[in-house]
């Protein structure tokens, strides 16, 4: 067993390491909507996370082969180890494959305005929207419930409206979005994560509110097929800024300007003071809501989780790692980013 295992894993690092590659676009393109799709609806039929309760049976399982008294103790360990590789490996083979496609970003033809193009676009971003979301906030939006049932449903919309101008982003709505045990994800310092085994994007029970259609939107995007962390929170964002629900736009826009606000706090440290400063007392609050949950939440194992990703993300070809997560700012600002704060998209419709 364990030569085909090696066989599988020398297929999956050298895919990652080749980078682009003509098999990983027919995979993103071809394969991988209709795997997730099908995938999505078997879950779909689980009540609950499917991959919560596989991770149950999996411990089950391991514990039968364990106990089986008629093979020594290190055989059993060898199997229950080469049973939990294979699972893992299979996953990031159906997944992994997606980050020799091409970028999102790369097929929407966005360019790099240039470093100083790019601060002056920074602080114009930044107040177009803080301007945005303090509308939706005079509205009271941030005081409208987001189900957990709904979520797929506000998902579908958003995506299905930026669909007309990128069709590659076609892909299934039949995955529910789930959730663990609440605190469990948080714990790990994970706002959400997208299964591949179960094609189940799953959000944090717990998050604060105004973050929620936001984590949703950037796991839906890999549900989409595009697998970089800072590609996902671009199309995540897109997709909710052409959404008629105003909390999916208002969650959108929030999250983005909080990454905003790092990364002008970065480069432009009076530019950031100047911002928070002119913020109202409404936006302040739930920014420091969302602080104060992540100061709580994060457990002991949130270091090595991070460390984890990390390593993970840099096999797959980003050499930034976890720092790339941050960089969906950059990617904004080689957007036409005017035109979706405006939501030309949904009135084009
Ligand atoms: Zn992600």
């Amino acid at each position: 067993m364990l030569r085909p295992l090696l066989a599988l894993l020398a297929l999956i690092l050298g895919t990652l390491v080749l980078g682009a590659s003509p098999a990983a676009e027919g995979w993103r393109l071809a394969v991988h909507p209709r795997w997730a799709g099908v995938l999505g609806w078997l879950s779909g039929l689980v009540p609950g996370s499917a991959f919560g309760w596989g991770l149950v049976l999996l411990l089950a399982l391991l514990v039968v082969l364990g106990r089986d008294p008629r093979r020594p103790v290190l055989a059993r360990l060898g199997r229950i180890l080469v049973l939990g590789l294979a699972l893992l490996l299979l996953g990031l083979l159906g997944f992994g494959l997606l980050h020799g496609a091409e970028r999102h970003s790369e097929r929407l033809g966005l360019m790099d305005p240039g470093p100083e193009a790019r601060e002056e676009a920074l602080a114009r971003l930044e107040r177009a929207l803080r301007a945005e979301v303090e509308s939706l906030l005079q509205r009271g939006v941030q005081r409208q419930p987001v189900l957990e049932v709904e979520l797929a449903t506000v998902l579908a919309g958003a995506f299905g409206a930026l669909e007309q101008e990128c069709p590659w982003l076609e892909g299934p709505s039949v995955a529910p979005v789930r959730s663990l045990p609440e605190g469990w994800l948080a714990s790990l310092g994970l706002a959400g994560f997208y299964s591949p085994w179960t094609g189940e994007p799953h959000v944090e029970r717990g998050l604060p509110r105004v973050v929620v259609l936001s984590t949703a939107a950037h796991e839906w995007a890999h549900l989409r097929g595009e697998a970089r962390e800072d590609e996902a929170s671009l199309v995540g964002w897109q997709a909710l800024s052409a959404s008629e629900d105003p909390r999916a736009r208002l969650s959108g826009h929030f999250v983005l300007l909080r990454s905003v606000w790092s990364a002008l706090a970065r480069t432009q440290h009076e530019a950031a003071q100047v911002a928070r400063s002119q913020a109202s007392t409404e936006l302040l609050r739930l920014q420091e809501e969302v602080d104060a949950y992540w100061m709580r939440s994060r457990g002991a194992l949130s270091g090595a989780a991070r460390r984890t990703n990390d390593a993970y993300l840099r096999l797959a070809g980003d050499p930034r790692g976890v720092a790339s997560y941050g960089g969906v700012v950059d990617l904004v600002l080689r957007d036409d980013w005017p035109r979706r704060i405006r939501g030309d998209v949904r009135r084009e419709r």
